[in-house]
């Protein structure tokens, strides 16, 4: 299917596969061992190893060019000035040429959906304001928005989910009101793995003139994403799942909107002048970088995305499309599993989340850790999520360009040995 003409999430016509060992060699943690047995991490959704290439271009800023950026005038600090800025234009260029002015280094993806609601939200929200979210939100994109809605007497609505773990969008047309100031949304879930239709979403807040953000902290590391085609005003993710340093966020916005807000943090590189009492703002996206920033990581962050391009976005999806049809088929021959989200995995990324009705997910989980295979347990900070399906926790295994099918059935296997052990 193609998520409302945006995201592209079946697989392209003639797309090449991975060459899973030869990716694998490139990931140096791989090669260790976890409690005697190979490392198979399935923790993808939380956060991604690291390939050599961005380990080295770490190591090498540190070793050659490190210094404070934009205002050195020696050589070193030209060089650490150059190497974060072209991250910026890197990102763009990933971003299916977005203009690099509106591209804004942050913390992580919550740092920069916080970003949006400080430095936006709470100088056009107004009480009575009204902003929809959805029941299938990452807290990072539910608790900004519960502190400004509580400080502006704001009312907070949620696009609800359905039990096949996609959202119901029937009642759209009534959730968004002339109140709606805006509309924030993931784009895939990184509790279920579900692609969220967001070209639909955004075009009924369009419908009354409220703002877009999505939150794609779990899209853009695995599927093809074109700016261009996608109807957005603030769009954010991070750097550490998708293959990238821990420590960088994107907040990515058109320019001209970046102008006409306030700043976020005030202090050093973002002002353009100070006096003892007014100071005047500097040029986007520096406005909203205050302070020394995370140089080397942002530096280091190019070179995961260009491993990724040189991969190719259609070809990630591709790969982790046929893991997820296969990881569902084998789990689906263990009778106590129930897979939560879409059935159909064109409508999931490479995120499958399950409940063992015997077991616990942590004992499962704790279980997987002693066969070496990593995989997440809890509410994956999707509280919501877990309420509607009247659990608190669940096990997700999540998939990357470093596992193939040998992954998911040492996984199976383990999950099997599990069940044995605590006597089922
Ligand atoms: N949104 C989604 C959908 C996520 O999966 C995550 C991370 N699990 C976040 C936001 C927050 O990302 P970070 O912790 O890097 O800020």
């Amino acid at each position: 299917m193609s998520a409302a003409g945006t995201i592209t999430s079946g697989p392209p016509a003639q797309a090449r596969k991975l060459d899973v060992a030869r990716i694998r060699g490139d990931f140096p943690i791989l090669k260790r061992q976890v409690h005697g047995k190979r490392l198979v991490y399935l923790d993808n959704a939380a956060t991604t190893q690291k390939p050599e290439c961005m380990i080295e271009a770490l190591g090498s800023f540190y070793r050659t060019s490190n210094a404070n950026i934009h205002r050195g005038i020696h050589k070193l600090a030209e060089e650490a000035t150059g190497l974060y800025e072209a991250t910026r234009k890197v990102v763009a260029r990933f971003l299916g040429g977005a203009d690099p002015h509106g591209v804004i280094f942050t913390r992580n993806c919550t740092e920069a959906i916080n970003l949006v609601a400080y430095a936006w939200g709470r100088h056009n929200i107004k009480p009575g304001d009204e902003v929809l979210l959805t029941e299938m939100e990452h807290h990072s994109n539910l608790v900004p928005w519960i502190i400004l809605a509580r400080e502006k007497g704001a009312v907070l609505k949620h696009i609800p989910l359905q039990e096949n773990g996609t959202l119901r969008l029937d009642d759209l047309d009534k959730l968004v009101t002339p109140r709606t100031k805006l509309v924030s949304c993931m784009m895939v879930s990184n509790a279920l793995g579900t692609i969220n239709p967001v070209g639909e979403i955004a075009a009924m807040a369009r419908r009354v003139g409220a703002k877009v953000l999505l939150d794609g902290a779990q899209a853009l590391p695995h599927l093809p994403v074109d700016v261009k085609k996608l109807d957005f005003d603030f769009l954010a993710f991070s750097a550490h799942k998708m293959l990238g340093p821990t420590g960088v966020g994107v907040l990515h916005a058109r320019p001209e909107l970046l102008r006409s807000m306030e700043p976020f943090l005030g202090g050093g590189e973002m002002i353009r002048e100070v006096r003892h009492d007014s100071a005047t703002w500097n040029e986007v996206p520096h406005k909203f970088e205050a302070g020394t920033p995370n140089i080397a990581d942002v530096a280091a962050f190019s070179s995961s995305i260009e491993y990724l391009e040189a991969i190719g976005m259609p070809q990630v999806r591709e790969h982790e499309l046929s893991l997820c049809r296969y990881a569902m088929a084998e789990l689906r021959k263990i009778p106590s599993i129930r897979i939560l989200g879409p059935e159909d995995p064109n409508l999931r990324s490479g995120v499958v989340s399950f409940v063992d009705q015997d077991l616990h997910p942590h004992d499962l989980s704790q279980i997987l850790d002693q066969h070496g295979v990593a995989i997440r347990a809890g509410h994956h900070c999707a509280q919501l999520v877990m309420r509607f399906f009247k659990t608190v926790a669940t096990a997700r295994a999540s998939f990357y360009i470093y596992n193939d099918r040998d992954d998911i059935d040492v996984l199976v296997e383990s999950l099997r040995l599990a069940r044995k052990y605590f006597g089922f």
